[in-house]
């Protein structure tokens, strides 16, 4: 068993897995997890490869008719074989750019870029190998934080400029995991980084399937796609379709009632949210069929996209055997797919620019 004590002292309630993620990365060595606990017991554990947020548990302790729950709401996996495996980005960071963007190409400043692409029609995600892929730097700890860092060099995947990137997870003592990304470039770049997380509110079990949460997203509008998932006709108003979910709707209700949702099975669109954006004001609550957990989300960046695991089917399982479609539902915070060829959306701009810092701040805060 690797140890990774040896160059840190480790305050005592912070408490490591190493046995827990099995066999070695591609660089040859193990991955490195912290898991984080607040007063309250909830957890939090995250690992180095992809700066992953890799399991997070909720004590739904003395709560009728449960007895001693100790519920696991993220989906992930247990070992490094099923980490490579996987070609859903279970709970990791997503870099340069979350999400498709068309042909992998773009212009900036009068320099065309052609990117290192994973699809035949779009890039995904960042690329071949995207920064869910890349063995990050623990830089930073406490009982309270971990901090990530990743230098990604100059022409990494056909973007432009060295890109320093850091992600801070904190847990918090009113049962908080705040997300914060900063990054720094020296030649002007499209960024947009995210966190891939499925949650399952109801926990971790035989038959899973997210579509019997209740939702609400804050959103006027959104963006319907190809069959590739690539923007089509622009923004449109949610306003009596089935992705209306700006009043309480159970997921499943609406689900596959719309052409825009069986070019894709299902829910995998990007949302503009509404008015002021902010870390303090929800922008999405889900709660659990069993009306346990409800989770709120809160964003600094301008859109989400709300995707129900439609291609889930075949991706390991923590504790073995394999996902099904709609095991889980991922709200992912980010600016609009394909925006670097997109000028006119003027709210959704994701140029860096040297001098510039991005710093984009997500919350997911639990009731329970
Ligand atoms: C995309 C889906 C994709 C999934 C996993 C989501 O962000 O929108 O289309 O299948 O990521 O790759």
């Amino acid at each position: 068993m690797d140890t990774m004590n040896h160059t840190y002292s480790w305050p005592a309630s912070v408490i490591l897995l190493h046995a827990n993620m099995q066999g070695k990365a591609s660089d040859g060595h193990s991955a490195n997890l912290i898991t984080l606990q607040n007063k309250a017991g909830m957890t939090a554990t995250f690992m180095d490869l992809g700066a992953t947020w890799l399991s997070c548990t909720l004590p739904l302790t003395n709560k009728w008719p449960l007895a001693n729950e100790n519920r696991e709401i993220l989906l992930g996996i247990d070992s490094l074989e099923a980490f490579y495996q996987q070609p859903c980005y279970l709970g990791a960071t997503i870099g340069r750019f979350a999400n498709r963007i068309k042909n992998g190409q773009f212009t900036v400043e009068g320099s065309d870029y052609q990117l290192n692409n994973n699809h035949a029609q779009y890039c995904l995600h960042g690329g071949v190998e995207g920064f869910d892929r890349k063995r990050w730097q623990m830089v930073e700890f406490s009982e309270q934080h971990v901090v990530y860092s990743l230098c990604s060099e100059d022409g990494e995947q056909g973007f432009p400029g060295q890109l320093d990137v850091t992600v801070t997870y904190c847990l918090t003592e009113n049962n908080r995991i705040e997300i914060t990304y900063n990054a720094v470039t020296d030649k002007a770049c499209p960024v947009n980084l995210t966190n891939h997380a499925y949650f399952n509110l109801q926990g971790h079990r035989e038959h899973m399937d997210c579509r019997d949460h209740q939702l609400v997203i804050q959103a006027e509008q959104y963006l319907p796609t190809d069959e590739n998932g690539l923007p089509t006709m622009g923004l449109i108003p949610v306003k009596n379709s089935s992705f209306d979910f700006t009043q309480p709707k159970t997921i499943g209700i609406d689900f596959l009632q719309d052409d825009h949702q069986k070019v894709v099975s299902g829910y995998d669109h990007s949302y503009l949210i509404s008015g002021r954006r902010n870390e303090q004001q929800p922008v999405v609550k889900v709660t659990s069929p069993d009306a346990q957990v409800v989770m709120e989300v809160m964003t600094t960046k301008p859109a989400i996209q709300f995707y129900t695991g439609n291609f889930l089917q075949g991706c390991p399982k923590r504790g073995g055997g394999s996902y099904s479609n709609y095991a889980g539902f991922a709200l992912e915070t980010q600016y609009l797919p394909d925006s670097p060829n997109h000028p006119e959306w003027a709210m959704s701009q994701s140029l860096l620019q040297v001098g510039e810092e991005y710093r984009h701040k997500t919350v997911y805060q639990f009731g329970f």
